[in-house]
């Protein structure tokens, strides 16, 4: 899936602009739940039974919250990458 596509699915059932502030608080709790789980040593790519708590679903939960604020905010997250590469390598000199 790519990330536009991802954007386009969450915004088809979550998608509030008067939830900008709310989202940015999940994103700040989910950042947080990610910290717990890097710390609890949760990697690699758990099956079902296991995700629960680990590092890869709280990566997903950040961006899910990453994506809502992109559409909420009207960012194009796959197009801010382009830019964004430009930019980068010019400052880093890749
Ligand atoms: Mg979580």
């Amino acid at each position: 899936m790519k990330i536009s596509e991802l954007q386009a699915h969450i915004q088809s059932f979550d998608y509030a602009p008067e939830q900008s502030h709310h989202y940015f608080l999940k994103l700040i709790e989910e950042v947080g739940e990610l910290s717990q789980a890097i710390n609890q040593q949760k990697s690699g790519q758990p099956e079902l039974a296991e995700l629960k708590g680990s590092v890869a679903e709280e990566l997903y939960d950040v961006l899910y919250y990453v994506c809502a604020l992109a559409n909420v905010h009207g960012v194009d997250l796959e197009r801010t990458h382009e830019l964004k590469e430009v930019l980068n390598k010019a400052k880093y000199n890749r």
